[in-house]
């Protein structure tokens, strides 16, 4: 059998998008439930393969009789004929793939038209100059897109005339201006192609589709399929449909527009789009006029308004799902060109999905699948207004979500220097390094011409929360001249810019921002997403209130909490520093009654906002030179206060001498401190501090303090400090259990690598446990577990959970172990090119390494649930608020997932996602019955 390459819109598969693509598919579709597309057929995107598979440029055999087939239905079906002037059929040939590739691709209206087929149209019209301006619209489309000629050819053409005759807008030129610029254009081809335009319409024909077959092929859409990494299975050629062409032009009873069946800026159900009376299908798109709102056509157009709800309401019944269509109005009759799913922003999707599961349009199930996760981190920033209409003048990369608009500043310092004075400002550099963050600090954004997503700009923005557009390479900075060049225009310090840190886009100007919700409709949806998700989402913090914003957005408890941030603040770190200094056991158990009650409190304060939920906090992991300046600070603090000292010796020889001179004064001058031997004193202590600190960061110097004296490494060399911050939470879960609250919390020891080192540290739980039992007279429920973040801890996993009655894979750890690349070092040095080059495909420290960490990770809770089938397991690295990262944990069987607090929701819609799309509820089912068995034999 021949393989047929045509099919018409009545009997095409409108399922089939890869055979017919996406507007195709959706054309037959549309005629086969009875909506009013004028008629038509879609060349198969196999056909376009065979074409361009061929070495010679010709349409297969058959083909052009196929279409000619065709063109005889449509000619019977209208009641036109194709190159006849009598009533002439004009067809529009439109591209379109499996995937909109918007702008890639070109479409040819009027095709059909020569000096013939004109004048009928013209008599047939009795509109002279709707008949050149369908002419000139034709000649030069098919010219650009078919024929190759430059669009500019016939621009310039058309503005001299326009010119010449003083018109401004095109609706000014007159049927014989169009006249001329249709024979000017015709001109234009003849010379830039050295033949005269095709009269024969088969020919036109022909020409077209081979050409719109071969924009598949050209350099604008391999680039494009490249950037987007579309491959071959998700779309394979184009499909070329052939329309027959119905007129928005033709009078003050036609009319053209697009349309939303909701509004996706908010998803509110409601009619959206514009239109405009009297224009073709381009003129919408090309702002040469303003359109209406299509409110208004209830006025200009009542019944036609209400075809126009009708049609949309058909499309949403039958598509379940918001359409993005096209339509045109000829002489009173609707007709649809196109449908397809709409793009809407995150608060619209989130909105649609809810409202669509309440008027019985899609399932709960739909609507959690039809949600991007990682979208809705947009609703949780500020963002820009969705009603602006501004264009963007340069692209960057989205390095920090969220928007902001300040005056643009182009260093640091002056960032610092505006911002003081209440300036909201933007910092733009080339790049940023470390000594700029306080700048970052004073900003209320940050700009970069280089550098990527990992970039420091990027990473310290993300950090701190502050939206960040990086590496927008369109921008042109001079530090020095304080200014920059973004597409023609010179940005000046203090000019204001709008940075949109979600997609990467740099306005002119301030666009008004909206501030984040977390509206009723996401709730609903996180809600659902909690129902049938199988992984716990729990999040990152250390402190009450990032715990109760967590809780806002949905944390189910807190998976880590990293106590040496508690350390880090104003009121503890000279205690802890006190600590550290300590000669004596004596002394440093001293430093560390001190610490105990503050501990104790930061916990208790914990475990209220979260009661009832899990807490899970981890001993002390850091170095703990970390808590010292550095060696190079102190050296330089030392030669100020020497200098200082100096300084107050000398004013108190100076004020020694004034007294000589005033001999006889009434009142003997004494020096006031510092100036006197006090001040020398104070001095001399603050020194001898400082040399004594000096003298400690070089003692706890080492080479490789990531690998070395850290987590329980250091618990174990002094014990003192992990007991103190053991009772520490004992007793604040002592405080709150006699006070009523039910909490649970979680004692996580980190770095383990041997089992031999938990049960060290349990056994100063258990001691700890017992006495405050005893004090208290109650029981405490707590857990003990440790991170699994060396290597050796995987391997050892079935002999840790001996010990552990949870696991918490630390995975930014464990995938530096795993590499053995040190984070900072890779992100700034090799990653980037191992990316770019496609030795490593994503950046292991944002995206799970599956392969490896991966393995490591499903073997570790295989041999840790031998040993104790109950073992509680989850990830706290960044990972873990990863959607990608998140459907592994879940599949690989976790208990729970741990993330910052503004990827909880984010993190829940995953779970939720990895539970319906993964086939792993069966092995699940298979696994308990396994384990049943073993326990049975
Ligand atoms: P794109 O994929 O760029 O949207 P289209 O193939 O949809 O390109 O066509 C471009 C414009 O021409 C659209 O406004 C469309 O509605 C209009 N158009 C296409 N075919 C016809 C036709 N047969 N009659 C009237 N307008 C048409
Ligand atoms: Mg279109
Ligand atoms: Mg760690």
């Amino acid at each position: 059998m021949i393989k047929q390459y045509v099919f018409s819109f009545t009997e095409g598969d409108g399922k089939n998008k890869k055979l017919l693509g996406g507007k195709g598919a959706n054309l037959c579709e549309m005629t086969q439930i009875g909506l009013n597309v004028p008629p038509g057929f879609v060349i198969s995107t196999e056909a376009c393969l065979s074409y361009l598979d061929s070495a010679k440029d010709e349409l297969q055999a058959g083909l052009m009789n196929e279409v000619r087939d065709q063109m005889a239905l449509l000619e019977k079906q209208t009641g036109k004929k194709f190159g006849e002037p009598d009533n002439p059929l004009l067809v529009s040939v439109r591209s379109g793939s499996a995937l909109s590739m918007p702008g890639m691709m070109d479409t040819i209206l009027n095709l059909g038209l020569n000096m013939s087929t004109l004048q009928g149209l013209i008599k047939q019209t009795s509109n002279e100059r709707f008949g050149y301006d369908a002419y000139r619209r034709f000649i030069q489309l098919f010219g650009k897109v078919a024929l190759g000629v430059p669009d500019e050819k016939f621009d310039e053409v058309f503005d001299a005339i326009k010119a010449r005759e003083g018109i401004a807008a095109d609706v000014g030129l007159t049927a014989t201006h169009l006249k001329e610029i249709s024979e000017r254009f015709l001109g234009v081809v003849h010379e830039h192609t050295g033949k005269p335009f095709p009269e024969d319409v088969y020919d036109q024909l022909n020409v077209a589709i081979r050409a719109v077959f071969r924009s598949w092929g050209g350099k604008r859409a391999v680039d494009y399929r490249r950037e987007f990494n579309i491959t071959p299975e998700m779309a394979n050629g184009t499909a070329v449909n052939i329309v027959t062409m119905v007129f928005g032009n033709m009078g003050d009873d036609s009319a053209t527009g697009v349309g939303f069946t909701r509004n996706p800026g908010t998803g509110e159900n409601t009619m959206y789009g514009e239109y405009l009376v009297n224009a073709q299908g381009e003129d919408v798109v090309a702002g040469i006029r303003t359109p209406k709102p299509v409110q208004e056509m209830t006025n200009e157009m009542p019944a036609l308004y209400e075809q126009l709800v009708e049609l949309r309401n058909k499309l949403e019944a039958h598509y379940h799902e918001v359409q993005d269509y096209e339509y045109t109005i000829e002489k009173g009759i609707l007709y649809c060109l196109q449908t397809r799913n709409g793009k809407m922003n995150a608060q619209a999707l989130v909105r649609t999905s809810v409202e669509m599961v309440g008027e019985d349009l899609i399932t709960r199930e739909q609507a959690l699948l039809r949600v991007d996760p990682e979208v809705l981190e947009q609703l949780l920033h500020p963002r820009l207004d969705p009603e602006h209409n501004s264009q963007a003048v340069a692209q960057g990369l989205p390095a920090s979500p969220g928007a902001a608009s300040g005056k643009v500043v182009f260093d640091a310092d002056r960032a610092e220097l505006l911002g003081r004075t209440g300036e909201q400002v933007i910092l733009l550099r080339e790049e940023t390094k470390p000594e700029d963050i306080h700048g970052f600090f004073a900003s209320q954004g940050i700009l970069t011409s280089r550098g990527g997503k990992t970039s420091h700009a990027a990473v310290v923005a993300r950090g701190m929360g502050k939206p960040c557009v990086a590496g927008a390479e369109g921008i042109e900075v001079d530090t020095r001249k304080r200014q920059a060049r973004v597409s023609n225009v010179l940005l000046h310090e203090g000019d204001t810019i709008t940075i949109d840190g979600g997609n990467g886009k740099v306005y002119l100007g301030e666009i008004p921002t909206i501030p984040p919700e977390f509206s009723q409709e996401l709730k609903t949806l996180l809600q659902w997403a909690d129902e049938v998700a199988r992984l716990k989402v729990m999040t990152n913090v250390d402190t009450p209130e990032a715990a109760a914003r967590a809780v806002d957005y949905g944390a189910m408890g807190i998976g880590l909490c990293r106590t040496e941030r508690m350390f880090n603040a104003q009121d503890r770190l000279p205690i802890v520093v006190d600590m550290i200094l300590a000669n004596t056991l004596a002394e440093r158990q001293e430093a560390l009654e001190r610490l105990l009650p503050i501990q104790r409190a930061d916990f208790k304060a914990l475990f209220q906002v979260m009661a009832p939920r899990p807490v899970t906090i981890r001993l002390l992991d850091p170095p703990i030179h970390e808590f010292l300046p550095s060696e190079r600070q102190l050296e330089a603090e030392l030669e100020r206060l020497k200098q200082l000292r100096n300084t107050v010796e000398g004013v108190g020889d100076l004020m020694g001498a004034m007294q000589l001179l005033a001999e006889g004064a009434a009142q003997p001058i004494t020096p006031p401190m510092p100036f006197n031997e006090n001040g020398v004193e104070l001095i001399d202590q603050a020194i001898a501090k400082k040399e004594l600190m000096l003298l400690k960061v070089r003692e706890l110097f080492e080479v490789n303090p990531m690998l070395g004296h850290r987590g329980v490494r250091l618990g174990i060399t002094y014990p003192e400090i992990y007991a103190m911050q053991i009772r520490a939470v004992l007793q604040a879960a002592a405080e709150c259990a006699e006070e009523g609250l039910t909490i649970h919390p979680e004692i996580m020891v980190p770095q383990v690598c041997t089992a031999e080192e938990l049960l060290r540290v349990r056994e100063v739980v258990l001691e700890t446990q017992h006495a405050l039992e005893q004090e208290h007279g109650i029981k405490l429920d707590y857990k003990f577990g440790t991170m699994i973040e060396v290597v050796r801890a995987c391997m050892r996993a079935g002999k840790l959970a001996e010990v552990a009655e949870f696991f918490s894979f630390g995975t930014n750890d464990l995938t530096q172990s795993t590499f053995s690349f040190s984070r900072e070092d890779a992100e700034n040095k090799f990653l980037p090119f191992y990316n770019e080059n496609r030795i490593l495909q994503d950046n292991p420290f944002e995206v799970l390494d599956v392969k490896g960490v991966g393995e490591l990770m499903h073997l570790a809770v295989e041999w840790g649930r031998q040993t104790r089938p109950d073992l509680k397991v989850g990830i706290c690295g960044e990972q873990g608020g990863h959607p990608a990262s998140i459907r592994f944990c879940h599949d690989a069987n976790l208990t729970y997932v741990s993330c910052s607090p503004p990827r909880v929701p984010i993190a829940r819609l995953a779970a939720g996602q990895a539970s319906l799309m993964s086939p792993s509820r069966v092995i699940i089912a298979n696994l308990k019955e396994q384990e049943e068995l073993e326990v049975i034999v």
